[in-house]
């Protein structure tokens, strides 16, 4: 198993070959999903004593096992928050993968993790964070708050002790109901109180609502999150004023930016995220509209001393690491060891610099403008809300929830476009997440159409 021998050479063609043909199919195949049973039946038993051997292995993923998962980077995959990573970064993951690396600290890992910093760099760059920011790339937007909340309560704690007063009763996160849900698992895992903000009338936090609230929820409130284009409407809420409230109550300040903190790096939007350069910390998915494949999330600190703080693990084995001033990436979040999970997002921007980045995020942006205007030239839809970002609201007058499903399936079923129905106030509605450059205002045509 460990010997490169003939048939290795072999396999790593027909790897190659695989993965060529997949970076030029145009469109990829939609692809769905299949039942445990019709898995079973078609792929048989695929692990035995004796190994079928690789070949046939790679042919029952290509026959058999790809087809049954969607294709998130498809042009017309619209639902959740789609992917759309750059050929370079596909291509950087295999390297990434053959090549080894422990990304959870320096001694082990300094090349890679100095790379990976200078993307977070980029990332702390468009927040506006200081020099002295960092962090690390974790797995997704649940690791990324879940982990930035850690620090904020170690943090509250630690101030706390220091002004010799005792520990709240009970600690607090505030954050509107339009926050994404990894925030309520994140106060579930930590064993603290979720504090409901209610937003405007437009779904944002704002300054008023929020120092309301908080007078309300009374003492332990450690962090407010705010968020920076909500998963299902793409809106931005006052991060202005929400950081004048977190500041002038010494309450840390965390953006949750999972998908919309890649607007950042376009001038068409920037000015939505205004005063986001003074949070606590920050979290950005480029496996979502930064073109990098799962799984990444870039997770910084104003402050990293804090995190490391809360984050660092210690054991006598752990000594000879913990014992130098490097940067230890497993030090900043809820992990030790680590894939280098930042080099494919890197090496794309290395390879096509930032400007591209830039580009590519207006121009998804520009489709959704166009979108939203095509919706509202449509008779038998309505626009839900004036696009912030690139997520673009619609109900389909006069369906019924099961109209919207059956929609679905039948688009799905076809081949043709990943559209799923979502929820707002009890109403079915459905929604368009354009981050992929593929995406073009003809697919998003064709796709009304289907609804007429
Ligand atoms: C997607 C998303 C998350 C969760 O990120 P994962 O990478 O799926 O864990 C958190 N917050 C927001 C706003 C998101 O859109």
């Amino acid at each position: 198993m460990h010997r490169y021998t003939d048939e290795t050479e072999q396999l790593a063609q027909s790897i190659l070959r695989y993965t060529r043909d997949r970076l030029r199919l145009d469109p990829v195949p939609l692809d769905g999903p299949k039942t445990p049973a019709e898995l079973r039946a078609l792929a048989g038993e695929t692990i035995n004593a004796d190994g079928m051997g690789g070949e046939a292995a790679l042919r029952l993923f290509e026959t058999v096992l790809a087809p049954a998962c969607i294709s998130v980077d498809h042009p017309r995959y619209l639902s959740f928050i789609p992917a759309a990573p750059t050929e370079a970064a596909f291509l950087f993951d295999l390297v990434v993968g053959a090549s080894s690396i422990y990304g959870g600290s320096w001694l082990e890992g300094s090349g890679a993790v100095f790379a990976e910093n200078d993307a977070l760099r980029y990332v702390a760059d468009l927040v506006g964070l200081p020099a002295a920011a960092g962090g690390v790339f974790v797995s997704g937007g649940t690791q990324g708050n879940l982990s930035a909340l850690v620090a904020a309560r170690h943090t509250a704690r630690i101030e706390r002790a220091a002004r010799g007063e005792a520990p709240p009763a009970r600690w607090k996160v505030a954050a509107t109901a339009e926050t994404h849900s990894s925030i309520k698992t994140a106060c579930a895992v930590m064993d603290v109180e979720f504090v409901g903000v209610e937003t405007d009338h437009e779904g944002r936090l704002r300054g008023e609502a929020l120092s309301a609230a908080l007078d309300e929820a009374g003492d332990g409130v450690f962090a407010v999150v705010a968020t920076a284009g909500t998963t299902n409407f793409g809106i931005v809420d006052r991060l202005d004023e929400i950081g004048d409230v977190c500041s002038e109550r010494g309450i840390w300040f965390h953006v949750d930016g999972a998908y919309g903190g890649a607007g950042l790096c376009a001038p068409s939007v920037r000015h939505r995220f205004a005063g986001i350069e003074r949070c606590d910390s920050f979290i950005v998915d480029p496996h979502k509209w930064l073109f990098a494949p799962f799984d990444c999330c870039a997770l910084l600190y104003r402050n990293p001393e804090l995190a490391r703080a809360a984050h660092s693990q210690s054991a006598g084995y752990l000594d000879v690491i913990n014992d130098q001033s490097d940067w230890n990436p497993s030090d900043y979040a809820v992990n030790l060891s680590r894939r280098a999970r930042g080099l494919p997002f890197w090496f794309s921007l290395a390879t096509h610099g930032t400007r591209a980045y830039t580009d590519a995020v207006e121009h998804t942006l520009s489709v959704a403008r166009a979108a939203a205007e095509e919706i509202r030239s449509r008779t038998y839809v309505e626009l839900m809300h004036e696009p912030d970002l690139s997520v673009v609201v619609f109900r389909r007058l006069g369906w019924t929830h099961e109209q919207y499903l059956d929609w679905s399936d039948r688009l799905m079923k076809a081949n043709f476009a990943f559209v799923m129905p979502s929820a707002h106030d009890g109403e079915t509605i459905t929604r368009f997440a354009i981050i992929n450059p593929r995406t073009t205002l003809g697919d998003i045509q064709m796709i009304l159409d289907t609804m007429a």
